[in-house]
């Protein structure tokens, strides 16, 4: 399903031109209008999702499968040395187009590339119950 006010319905649809790398049925592959880094590029699904959580499995599934074959031709292409896949859901986490996209970073030495946190620290009987409150939703 298209929603008529979205910016990547629009896009993977091919109302609004794009530099499209691949698509096909389901997905469009294009570059990003203000890359981070040389070959940055957005996976998209032509069906409106607004997030992961509003997401199927077996979308989810073939758009990771074409996730692979793409990173795998950036960086046969662009000669990277390695490759960031991100993925923003809600605004908290940096969500800035409420459709779904999964980035693909190229990543090169000396690039300004930030994707990064700070490392926490866990206690181990704290994950451990929520392993297994988060197990019985799987
Ligand atoms: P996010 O912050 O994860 O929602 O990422 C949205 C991304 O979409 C940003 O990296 C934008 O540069 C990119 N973007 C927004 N509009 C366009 C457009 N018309 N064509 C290509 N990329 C776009
Ligand atoms: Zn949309």
């Amino acid at each position: 399903m298209k929603k008529d006010d979205c910016i990547f319905c629009k896009i993977a649809n091919g109302e609004i031109p794009s530099t499209t790398i691949y698509e096909n049925e389901e997905f469009r592959v294009f570059f990003d209008i203000a890359p981070a880094s040389k070959g940055h590029c957005l996976i998209v699904p032509k069906d409106h999702f607004n997030d992961i959580f509003d997401m199927d499995e077996e979308t989810g599934g073939r758009l990771f499968s074409l996730a692979v074959k793409v990173a795998g031709s950036l960086k046969k292409e662009l000669n990277c040395e390695g490759m960031n896949i991100v993925q923003n859901n809600g605004t908290i986490a940096g969500q800035t187009v409420f459709h779904f996209h999964l980035h693909l970073i190229p990543r090169y030495t000396g690039d300004t590339v930030n994707v990064g946190w700070k490392p926490g620290e866990a206690d181990t009987e704290e994950l451990k119950a929520l392993a297994e409150a988060v197990r019985k939703n799987i």
